[in-house]
């Protein structure tokens, strides 16, 4: 009988041991649920974090007014990377810097209520679980940087039959080309047609080539101009859907620039990596190439560094360099333009150093074209960004100095309008335009954004736009009204301005400041019809291709704006086919 008890008290006291043991773990290793608000562009933003065992799990943004057209990426990419670093110290995007640093204060504010501080050493720790580790990883073709030239070459590599790995140093895929605004030139007679207009294969290279003061390889300019509708269909295949607008793009004459539904160059990556993600060609995120691997006169792998762990990556049939190009590395551009010093904007992405280039270089690679540095004329002038431009101005709008008065032919060639705006007082220029060009609902919605986060100005009569510049009424008016009968006339006597569609009569007026920015690097690594690439004797360096704007030779010594583009997907193309059947 008491032994019987004693059992029963025996079970029962285990069971209670359990129960506790069981409550006590849930409640040691609760998934905590933090929620903050805090000021962003427009108004509050409400941001929910979730934090299980000291790791951030799930950022959701619960609410917020900020202008989706502008921050769609922001919103998207700024709490995927602060989870995947587990820290705060990550890179903003150019347009929505406001709002990027918003989100990071609110998980910041959720960290600090579970303990964790987002910006300490502990925040980081999962970066240096593989301290001093070596890796050895051995694939087909590998390929250094996932923007769209390496992911291009790395699904055409794949659709070859090769086995494919893309190493990509920064913490998310993209580079440039997902903050593209996504315009891809190309002619394409049955859009172009019924616009009346006259391309050609022909037109399009001419325009390139003498664009580029013939400094291009004539055969890379034909490659590019008779490819890049092939381009697109290839892009189609993949899933980029195309909007049926045909524009011409700054800089560029002919209208044959086609934008992707979202306008933007995230659309070209999504796609490309889907192909990635499904076809089994893995991206290796925040690993770095450092130095490519040479025997017996061959290019057989590279070595990367993850964290502070050393990949050495061996490559049966090739390497692919994808790197981008140098706008972002201060010391480099100011080698070749000592003129583009530290305080000048930027457009590109942080992860532009050019660090294929010198990789290239050190196995002997010919550079070419490395002076020519192209700065976009007008980039925002808060963060040299390209996103919160007003739609189509410069093809409807004018160009004002601080002393209210125009100054340049608005559809000059970007080498020419960037010179010209560095040159007036201060280095800016306000670009304005009136209300009755813009017929789309889309555009209209997206200037309104604008003007909501106080990127543009809109003003509603001559006089209060003069106030708002701070510039002479009279002078301004007295500009405006002679532009006007310019376009009435079709003869701009003072500039000799081509386009003259519209005239600045219909208020509101809307403005923005605007700065030349480092965009695009011309020059880079030499390559052949192949994408091989060329040392310095005029040879192949067997083994190794290059694609995209690490590259040089291609758009010489000046851009079309919407040629980029086209270059990376078809170049990108050929070189994975290459490598993938060498
Ligand atoms: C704001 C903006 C708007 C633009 N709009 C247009 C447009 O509308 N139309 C057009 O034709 N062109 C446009 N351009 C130009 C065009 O987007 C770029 O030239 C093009 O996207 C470059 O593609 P890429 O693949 O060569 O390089 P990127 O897209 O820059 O990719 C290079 C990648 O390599 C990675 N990388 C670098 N070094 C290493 C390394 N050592 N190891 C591993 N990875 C590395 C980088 O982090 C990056 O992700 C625009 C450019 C900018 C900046």
């Amino acid at each position: 009988m008491y032994k019987m008890k004693n059992r029963k008290f025996i079970a029962f006291l285990i069971i209670v041991i359990l129960i506790v043991l069981i409550i006590g773990n849930s409640l040691l290793s609760t998934k905590n649920v933090y929620e903050k608000e805090v000021d962003g562009h427009n108004g509050p933003i409400r941001v929910e974090v979730k934090i299980f065992n000291d790791i951030i799990e799930e950022i959701k943004i619960l609410e917020h007014n900020e202008t989706i057209e502008v921050v769609e990426s922001t919103l998207d990419l700024i709490p995927k990377n602060i989870i995947s670093r587990q820290s705060g110290n990550i890179d903003l995007i150019t347009g929505a810097t406001i709002t990027g640093q918003a989100i990071i204060d609110a998980v910041s504010q959720c960290a600090k209520k579970a303990g964790l501080d987002l910006f300490s050493i502990k925040a980081n720790q999962t970066n240096d679980i593989n301290y001093n580790q070596k890796e050895y990883i051995n694939v087909d073709v590998v390929v250094i940087g996932a923007g769209g030239a390496g992911l291009s070459a790395a699904v055409s590599a794949s659709q070859h039959g090769a086995s494919v790995l893309v190493i990509e140093k920064m913490t998310e895929i993209g580079g440039n080309t997902v903050r593209s605004i996504g315009m891809y030139n190309a002619v394409n007679p049955e859009l172009q047609k019924p616009l009346g207009i006259n391309d050609s294969e022909d037109i399009f290279f001419q325009e390139t080539f003498l664009g580029g003061k013939e400094l291009a390889d004539p055969k890379l300019v034909e490659i590019l101009t008779s490819q890049a509708y092939a381009g697109m269909l290839w892009l189609e295949d993949l899933g980029v859907k195309f909007d049926t607008q045909v524009d011409s793009c700054l800089g560029g004459e002919y209208a044959r620039g086609y934008y992707t539904m979202s306008h933007n160059g995230s659309d070209y990556i999504k796609s490309l990596n889907k192909y990635c993600t499904n076809n089994e060609v893995d991206i290796l995120l925040e690993t770095k190439g450092t130095s490519l691997i040479v025997e017996d006169n061959k290019i057989t792998g590279i070595i990367a560094k993850q964290h502070n762990k050393e990949i050495i990556i061996t490559a049966n049939k090739g390497v692919v360099i994808a790197t981008g190009g140098f706008g972002y590395n201060i010391e480099k551009r100011m080698d070749y333009d000592n003129s583009l010093t530290a305080d000048m904007l930027c457009s590109n992405a942080p992860g532009t150093t050019g660090d294929g280039i010198e990789m290239a270089k050190d196995v002997g690679a010919n550079l070419i074209n490395m002076e020519y540095i192209e700065t976009y004329p007008l980039g925002d002038a808060y963060d040299g960004g390209l996103r919160n431009n007003i739609p189509d101005s410069i093809n409807n709008g004018i160009l004002i100095n601080s002393d209210g008065k125009r100054f340049i032919a608005e559809d000059a060639n970007r080498d020419n309008l960037s010179e010209s705006i560095l040159a007036q007082n201060e280095g800016f220029a306000y670009s304005v335009v009136d209300s009755d060009y813009l017929k789309d609902e889309k555009d209209i919605a997206y200037l309104e954004g604008l003007v909501s986060t106080g990127v543009v100005t809109k003003t509603f009569n001559i006089e209060e736009l003069a106030s708002k510049l701070m510039v002479d009424q009279n002078i301004l008016e007295d500009e405006i009204n002679k532009y006007n009968k310019f376009v009435d006339n079709q003869n701009d006597k003072d500039f000799n301005r081509k386009n003259l569609i519209n005239k600045i009569d219909e208020p509101p007026f809307y403005y923005a400041k605007k700065k030349p920015t480092i965009h695009y690097t011309l020059g880079g690594i030499q390559i052949n019809e192949n994408t091989s690439v060329i040392n310095t004797q005029g040879k192949v360096i067997k083994n190794l291709f290059a694609a995209g704007e690490v590259t040089g030779g291609i758009h010489g010594a000046n851009r079309l704006g919407g040629n980029s583009l086209p270059d990376i997907i078809v170049f990108g193309k050929i070189a994975g086919y290459n490598a993938a059947m060498n």
